[in-house]
């Protein structure tokens, strides 16, 4: 059983040392750099990984492609791999709590909402051994005397470099369907969460994967992710980030034509007409906003309430922001935990000023809570602006914290228009009791994911992804599959004359 090596000096005597997963061996990085990870509700230490940079790159790319062209795992037939993915989801279910606490104390996500995801991660490698198994090609009817066929075949090594904010389930969503194929994989986690990507290669190794199949590499994203992205050896990428780190990443991947998905930011819109259902509308819309303290791409961060109902509205939904329980993520009562760093704070702060100077007003929140329980973490009150409109910043620019922007509408046609007017195009949602008006605004959203009357969650049997700036290419689902295999068309002559 390949264990990850602990530190023992006396100073860190209590933090854990993790190294980097190459080929299935636990190795430091070349140059011996490590770099600290920290608990964003005490500011303290929680782990130290390995500071890899492009010799590590090197490394971790000759043996995925080792992994690839000589081992079992693209030759397995897909019920051989999809036993092991199952292995590795009972895993994942076993070392669950473990799991949700350390992705708790290292992403600040509220452990009820931890643990939750790492049982869709279990899912989501559930989900993908079903489909190991089910990928089948076509036959082509083309000209008499030929056979034609396709095949579907793994494109080859696959590098999944994930954010900061749910960094368990995107690596599992990552990895899941790009084993399923017959890929291997190269995890380049975030630098502010690595430690429970790390535990997922240990995870996949003790389930029985070959070594190399499976490879998870720390460090920064400019020097180690960006080797990697440039390597040649690498065949396709799968990244979750910022729309600016998605456009440096498709430039560089450009040179060698590789595959990409790009899983990028957004500024969703959350549509309320006067016949919603405010009793759902209003908690659905708090959490759409402010679950994991906003940090989701999906944050329903623009709130477009009709005038016949906006002063109702607001008034609900500022009360029930102000009754969000902030405090120790570990707590299984808490809400709502910190945002990642300080810098993330002062960022966010600085978009509340910016809020502030173009003239919205600020309804709640804006400010770090007062309570000295919550001192040493990066703790922010949930913040609404009212009054915004659209060309704003705060309605423009992603500010990955829990800030709204309410705006007003007071016809459909508007509201379609100011929740297309941005950028990005991740999701959206809509409250109304109009059948008709939920469809029309369904299919006039210009968005990957849209949710009518609900509350947004991502499922693993749906595609997932982008619209515009938002992304490039799906997850998840079906789709999400394909996306990690070539097709090959073959034709085959039956003709006995020469
Ligand atoms: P980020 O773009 O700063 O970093 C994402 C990952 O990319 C990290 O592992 C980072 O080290 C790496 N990276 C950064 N620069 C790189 C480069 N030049 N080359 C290669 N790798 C590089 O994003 P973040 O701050 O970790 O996460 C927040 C962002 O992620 C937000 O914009 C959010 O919307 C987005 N996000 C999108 C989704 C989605 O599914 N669409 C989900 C979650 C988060």
């Amino acid at each position: 059983m390949a264990t990850v090596p602990r530190a023992t000096s006396a100073a860190m005597k209590d933090v854990p040392t993790y190294a980097l997963l190459v080929g299935g061996r636990w190795t430091p990085a070349e140059s011996g750099a490590t770099m600290d990870t920290y608990n964003p509700a005490t500011g303290r230490v929680v782990a130290r990984v390995a500071s890899a940079g492009p010799a590590d790159a090197e490394r971790v790319v000759a043996a995925a492609r080792q992994a690839l062209e000589t081992g079992p795992w693209p030759r397995m037939s897909g019920a051989a791999r999809a036993r092991l993915l199952r292995a590795v989801a009972d895993r994942i279910e076993a070392r669950a709590d473990e799991l949700a606490r350390l992705e708790t104390m290292n992403s600040g996500k509220p452990i009820r909402d931890a643990r939750a995801q790492i049982l869709k991660a279990a899912a989501c490698f559930h989900y993908y051994a079903g489909l190991a198994e089910k990928l089948w090609g076509r036959t082509l009817p083309v000209d008499e005397g030929l056979f034609a066929y396709t095949v579907r075949e793994p494109i080859g090594v696959c590098l999944g470099i994930t954010p900061w904010n749910s960094p368990f389930i995107m690596a599992a969503y990552k990895t899941a369907p790009a084993l399923a194929v017959g890929n291997t994989v190269i995890l380049k986690p975030a630098s502010a969460t690595p430690v429970t990507a790390l535990l997922l290669g240990e995870i996949c190794l003790e389930a029985g994967l070959p070594p190399g199949v499976v490879n998870v590499v720390t460090g920064p994203g400019g020097t180690l992710g960006m080797a990697l992205v440039r390597h040649p050896g690498v065949d396709k990428i799968a990244l979750t980030g910022d729309t600016e780190t998605g456009t440096a990443v498709m430039a560089a991947a450009a040179a060698t034509v590789k595959r990409l998905t790009l899983e990028l930011g957004g500024k969703s819109p959350n549509v309320i007409f006067p016949d919603a259902d405010l009793k759902r509308a209003v908690p659905g819309s708090i959490t759409a906003v402010y679950s994991h303290a906003g940090q989701r791409c999906t944050a329903r961060s623009r709130l477009l309430v009709h005038d016949a109902i906006y002063e109702e509205f607001v008034e609900r939904f500022v009360a029930a922001a102000r009754a969000i329980k902030l405090g120790d993520p570990l707590d299984p009562a808490t809400e709502m935990g910190p945002v990642i760093s300080q810098a993330q704070r002062a960022s966010i702060l600085g978009y509340v000023r910016k809020g502030l100077e173009e003239g919205a007003a600020l309804l709640c929140g804006g400010r770090v809570p007062d309570d000295p329980a919550l001192a040493e973490g990066y703790y922010l009150l949930p913040t609404a602006f009212g009054e915004v409109r659209n060309e704003m910043t705060i309605a423009r620019e992603e500010i990955f914290g829990p800030v709204v922007c309410i705006m007003r509408f007071a016809e459909e046609a508007e509201a379609v228009r100011i929740a297309n007017e941005t950028r990005y195009g991740l999701a959206a949602t809509v409250w109304t009791r109009d059948v008709g008006r939920a469809h029309r605004l369904a299919r006039a959203l210009r968005a990957g994911v849209v949710s009518v009357n609900s509350v947004p969650v991502t499922y693993i049997e749906a595609p997932f992804g982008g619209f515009k700036q938002s992304g490039l290419g799906r997850e998840l689902g079906l789709e999400g599959l394909l996306e990690y295999s070539e097709v090959k068309s073959v034709f085959v002559g039956l003709s006995e004359e020469g």
